[in-house]
């Protein structure tokens, strides 16, 4: 929807992370648009807002920044670039929901912001998200584009007589089932945040350690941002360290998993973007980072995987 009511069209550019989700790039390029990969921070693992300004060119449409794990981009500097460019900022903030970047909740600062309600997030339906629109001008087509291009929300108001078939659109509305059971998601969203930063903050406090004796690196919290603890990652020494990692703590029943394979060295990537300039931390970062299991339900447990952990880290 996103990528829609920002009008791509064939050959326009949209400047990304390449550490990121298929979708933030597969919106774009649906509608024919080039994802171009600039590399990410050290620190927080989003997109380097420095690096933004030499990757514009004159067919730049958009900026998506993503909130890494919750953690919001440093969206300032982001605003100020869109603005004097004159282009778009398309927030993914489909792991950021209850987070905020200097009080502003993530997914309500760009002009659309992108919230993902899959199974694997904070607050969920199975499968869904919702779009934010911010920007005034963009907010009456969103309405026809997700009512399959139709001016049916204007019907039900009463402002038209009929309603039909006004512009490109689909199905993006949620059936009643999927809207009743993420309503009491939302209701929740408060508890289940503070339970996810408890179990967050086990982890930060267990491999304080590790992290002084420079066996790994914890995730790093700009004080701008206040986090929603989505995930828990550690960073390693390489590629065989990490991988060695995830097979022993596989060996000891506990299931941590990886990603991303960087969107600029896949198949679809390649065929589809292109990169602007050196991705060398984007490819460090896919090398050695490594999730541990996070969840609302998270309880003892927690503590047979913080030891799992430390012993194969000692
Ligand atoms: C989960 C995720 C998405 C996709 O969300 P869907 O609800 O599956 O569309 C996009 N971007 C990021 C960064 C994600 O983590």
């Amino acid at each position: 929807m996103a990528a829609l009511l920002l009008d791509i069209q064939a050959g326009d550019e949209v400047i990304m992370p390449s550490y990121t989700f298929v979708s933030t790039a597969n919106a774009f390029v649906l509608r024919g648009g080039v994802p171009v990969f600039v590399d990410i921070r050290p620190d927080t693992l989003n997109i380097d807002e420095k690096l933004i300004e030499a990757a514009i060119t004159r067919r730049t449409k958009a900026i998506v920044p993503v909130h890494y794990a919750g953690v919001a981009c440093d969206m300032d500097p982001i605003i100020e670039m869109a603005r004097e460019y004159k282009l778009m900022v398309v927030e993914d903030a489909a792991q950021g929901m209850m987070a905020s970047y200097k009080g502003r909740s993530l997914g309500s600062i760009g002009d659309l912001g992108c919230l993902s309600f899959h199974e694997t997030k904070n607050v969920i339906s199975g499968e869904g998200g919702a779009l934010l629109v911010n920007n005034p001008k963009l907010v009456e087509r969103a309405e026809i584009i997700r009512e399959k291009g139709t001016n049916r929300s204007q019907f039900f108001r009463g402002q038209v007589d009929k309603y039909t078939w006004v512009d490109v659109g689909s199905s993006y509305l949620p059936g009643e089932i999927i809207a009743a059971f993420l309503w009491a998601q939302l209701e929740e969203a408060q508890p289940i945040t503070k339970r996810r930063l408890d179990i967050w903050a086990n982890y930060h406090a267990a491999f304080k350690e590790l992290e002084v004796a420079h066996r790994l690196r914890r995730p790093i919290l700009p004080d701008t941002c206040q986090h929603n603890a989505h995930m828990y990652y550690l960073l390693l020494k390489d590629l065989e360290d990490r991988n060695r990692f995830i097979d022993q703590m596989k060996q000891k029943g506990v299931n941590c998993v990886f990603h991303y394979v960087p969107l600029h060295s896949s198949p679809a990537g390649r065929r589809y973007g292109r990169t602007h300039g050196s991705l060398a931390v984007t490819e460090s970062v896919g090398d050695t980072l490594v999730r541990l299991p996070i969840w609302v339900g998270l309880a003892e447990e927690q503590s047979l995987v913080i030891d799992a952990a430390k012993q194969i880290l000692m």
